[in-house]
């Protein structure tokens, strides 16, 4: 009898505990959910709002669904093709254009893992990417994009790169985002050459995380990547979050278990670069090349990479090869009479 009583207030104790356990996670949940569903929608409205004003917009679309991977890709199957005919025509609202921009990538966060993927071979395709995505026929799509006083090559070339190593944070703000990136420029720690000035004007500066780090308004809800543009003492900075899509690679990746270099995360990862890159190069500042939708030129191919894409020998797809390896890119705009998402100027 006494036995029994004991358990039940044993029992009564434990459920007690839970129930405080419960609530307490609860409770962290819903600080986080600050970020979500409709308090989020009036948040980023404001917060869109506030960036037009200051002439400093993200990504456009980076509220609707062209940013993460609305198609469900089957394993084994070729990514989406997308369409061979016109798009909605892109608009040049009168902004600046880069002639070439000059490729930077700070890498954030814990790079050394045993994951497979956030490793220093993960971190050597995206520098592969960088050294050599802006020579590609891909590319050359954004020489499109010249206007008068704007000329533009449709190249891009590789500036640097640095790791970032002691403590990090795994839920970045965006204001965390832009302050990392501006105090990497600052300390001298990526410059072109170890003489060259801290600050390079014609950069776009990439900050890469690694898996176990989230942007905390939206990553991989919202968004797989977005770029932005804000002045600083040194000058007019354009910079880039891409998130690693290994932390949600059926959103922000379009092969989710086999990739070109064995790295469906980075594969992924690599894709929205080239799309970021792509809208920096055509509307570094937000004021330049968009839709009446306010799509830019790689929003309008988003998660679509053509009818000329091959096998591996993994069995993963790809679309495109330089610098030794395979890659699955998505395709851009060619900007003409007519507007046409393609890999290269013969390829759709
Ligand atoms: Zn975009």
């Amino acid at each position: 009898m006494r036995k029994f009583s004991f358990s039940i207030l044993l029992l009564t104790l434990l459920m007690a505990l839970t129930t405080l356990n419960l609530s307490a996670q609860r409770g962290e949940r819903d600080d986080d959910d600050n970020w979500g569903g409709d308090r989020f929608r009036s948040r980023q409205e404001e917060r869109d709002a506030s960036d037009l004003r200051e002439g400093k917009h993200q990504d456009r679309s980076r509220n609707s669904s062209g940013e993460l991977n609305p198609f469900f890709a089957r394993p084994g199957f070729a990514a989406t093709t997308g369409g061979t005919t016109a798009v909605s025509s892109i608009i040049d609202h009168g902004g600046p254009v880069m002639n070439q921009p000059v490729i930077y990538v700070i890498f954030y966060g814990n790079w050394n893992q045993t994951n497979g993927s956030d490793t220093a071979a993960g971190k050597q395709i995206v520098l592969d990417w960088a050294a050599g995505i802006g020579s590609t026929a891909h590319y050359s799509l954004n020489a499109s994009y010249a206007k008068a006083g704007y000329p533009t090559n449709g190249t891009a070339v590789f500036g640097g790169s640095t790791t970032l190593t002691g403590s990090y944070s795994t839920r970045l703000t965006d204001a965390q985002i832009l302050s990392t990136i501006v105090s990497t420029i600052n300390a001298g720690q990526i410059r072109r050459t170890p003489t060259s000035p801290n600050f390079d004007p014609n950069g776009v500066y990439f900050l890469v995380t690694s898996s176990d780090v989230t942007a905390r308004s939206g990553f991989c809800t919202q968004y797989c990547g977005w770029h932005s543009a804000s002045t600083q003492t040194f000058g007019r900075l354009r910079y880039s979050f891409v998130g690693n899509a290994k932390r949600c690679v059926t959103s922000c990746a379009a092969q989710s278990t086999v990739s070109p270099n064995g790295n469906p995360g980075i594969d992924g990862t690599v894709s929205v670069l080239t799309h970021e890159l792509e809208e920096t190069h055509s509307d570094p500042d937000l004021n330049a090349w968009y839709d009446s939708s306010g799509a830019e030129n790689a929003d309008k191919c988003a998660w679509t990479f053509g009818h000329f894409q091959f096998q591996t020998a993994n069995g993963s797809w790809a679309n495109i090869s330089f610098g030794g390896r395979n890659w699955l890119i998505q395709r851009n705009l060619l900007n003409g009479a007519s507007d046409f998402c393609m890999v290269d100027a013969t390829h759709n």
